[in-house]
């Protein structure tokens, strides 16, 4: 700390899981949907994720903004909000872990609602 030549404080921002990623004909995904604590170092991944499954839901839907994005956020809020909740507690790997949940996902054969 002391041989720093310069010390940053970086805040870290977060929102607790929203309900609304989409108005008309936007819609919102990774950081912008959903900010979260970098404690999972899982931010981008969902970010990847949400854009592979908007697509999935644009191809199956139609190109028409509300169903294909009523169905994209269906199908990432669960997983999203609870990626979101473990980072911001800080707990993952704190204790015996199976972390299957967060790495079998397969965002491109994962079942679309
Ligand atoms: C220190 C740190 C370590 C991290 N480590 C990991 C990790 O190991 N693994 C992981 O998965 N995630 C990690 N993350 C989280 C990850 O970086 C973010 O979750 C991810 O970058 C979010 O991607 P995004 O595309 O949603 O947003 P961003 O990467 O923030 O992209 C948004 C882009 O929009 C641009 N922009 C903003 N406003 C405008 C505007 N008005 N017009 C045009 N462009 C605009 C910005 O310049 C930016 O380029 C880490 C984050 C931090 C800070």
């Amino acid at each position: 700390m002391q041989a720093a030549k310069e010390v940053c404080l970086w805040p870290l921002h977060e929102r607790e899981p929203d309900t609304t990623w989409s108005r008309g004909p936007l819609v919102l995904l990774g950081d912008a949907g959903h900010p979260m604590r970098p404690h999972m170092a899982q931010g981008a991944a969902m970010a990847i994720e949400d854009a592979a499954v908007l697509v999935r839901c644009l191809r199956a839907y139609g190109a028409a903004a509300g169903a294909a994005y009523d169905h994209y956020q269906q199908t990432r809020a669960e997983r999203v909000a609870q990626v979101q909740k473990v980072s911001s507690e800080n707990s993952w790997m704190r204790t015996p872990t199976d972390p299957e949940w967060v790495f079998s996902y397969d965002a491109l054969l994962a079942p679309l609602r």
